[in-house]
């Protein structure tokens, strides 16, 4: 069992940024990263907005550069993800799937979120079989291939056109009328020429034999009329799920299962803090993620300082 100041599960811009501040402030600071380190800015192709990157900067790139900087001061990073936890005393139980423990005296939780999906038949068995959440991971095998693209975000909308390098034609399957993302993004995917938008419309069912995917079948919801296009894959772009599961029952969960925090990302449980996309339904973004984490680890300093001077008055005669 290995005792540590801090603990920080998950390994996305929110862990990382908590882990520089964390080590800096001489916590010995362990990350958990899990199976996807660096998280969903690995997933994205170029990050344009983050501040300090006029020219962009590749998602992989940022996660590389966080880590080397979180290591650099001594963050401790564990290639592991936590599975089980108990929250219910100081210091904090943790426990990696590799069988590791230990006991942290404060906790970070920044697990994130991941892709939501359709749920409709022929999705899940379909998923790396024509059915993909990734465009930087996935786009280079539908080149001058057609494919659909469901969601109506900045997520369905940046990653269309991303997709757009590759492929030879793309249906972008919105369910309503009106796209939701950003309005330079709108006007660059309704200039494309390769994208085609199918309004007031969902994907009812993934068809898919022996090879893989081969139709989408579309339902407009206004008219009821169904069509079975033809394409080679169908990317699903359509918002994301709080990653919580593990914590159910020992942190208080919003209705939605995002972590509910106080502004400065203090959890109902003193010594528990949350930080990122996990405790954020609302921007979700890396630099929000970042700044989020970095309040978490300022917190999570001053209750160990707090808890400290309390120790050492209580030992006083
Ligand atoms: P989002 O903004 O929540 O959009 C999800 C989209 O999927 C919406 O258009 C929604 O439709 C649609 N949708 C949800 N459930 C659906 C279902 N079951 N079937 C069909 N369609 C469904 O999620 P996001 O696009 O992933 O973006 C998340 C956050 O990241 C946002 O804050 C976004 O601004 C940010 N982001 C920014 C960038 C960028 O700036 N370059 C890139 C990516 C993401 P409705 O519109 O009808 O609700």
């Amino acid at each position: 069992m290995k005792t540590i100041d801090v603990g920080i599960i998950g390994g996305g811009p929110a862990g990382y940024t908590a882990a520089i501040y964390s080590s800096r402030a001489n916590l010995s600071t362990v990350q958990f990263l899990g199976v996807q380190p660096g998280g969903q800015i690995t997933l994205t192709n170029d990050l344009e907005n983050f501040p300090g990157f006029p020219d962009g900067i590749g998602g992989l790139e940022l996660a590389e550069n966080f880590e080397k900087q979180a290591t650099k001061f001594g963050t401790v990073t564990v290639y592991d993800k936590i599975d089980a936890v108990d929250f219910s005393k100081r210091p904090f139980y943790l426990k990696t799937t590799g069988g590791e423990e230990y006991l942290a005296d404060s906790v970070i939780i920044s697990t994130g979120s991941s892709s939501r999906m359709l749920g409709v038949p022929g999705e899940t068995e379909s998923i790396g079989r024509g059915v993909s959440t990734c465009a930087t991971c996935d786009a280079f095998f539908y080149r001058d291939k057609h494919v659909v693209v469901v969601g109506g975000g900045d997520s369905a909308l940046d990653e269309s056109l991303f997709l757009t390098r590759f492929v030879k034609k793309l249906t972008l399957v919105h369910r309503r009328d009106k796209f939701r993302g950003s309005p330079i993004l709108q006007n660059r995917v309704l200039k494309n020429e390769k994208i085609e938008v199918v309004w007031n419309s969902v994907v009812e069912e993934v068809l898919h034999n022996e090879t893989g995917v081969y139709a989408a079948r579309l339902k407009n919801v206004e008219t009821g009329k169904v069509d079975d296009l033809p394409v080679d894959g169908i990317f699903v772009f359509i918002g994301h799920l709080p990653n919580t599961s593990l914590f159910k029952g020992s942190i208080d969960l919003d209705e939605h299962d995002y972590i509910l925090t106080d502004r400065n990302g203090h959890t109902n449980i003193p010594g528990v803090f949350a930080a990122g996309d996990v405790q954020d339904s609302i921007y979700r973004q890396a630099i929000t993620a970042a700044g989020s984490g970095c309040m978490a680890a300022l917190e999570a300093y001053k209750f160990l300082e707090h808890e400290k001077s309390n120790a050492e008055v209580s030992l006083t005669p």
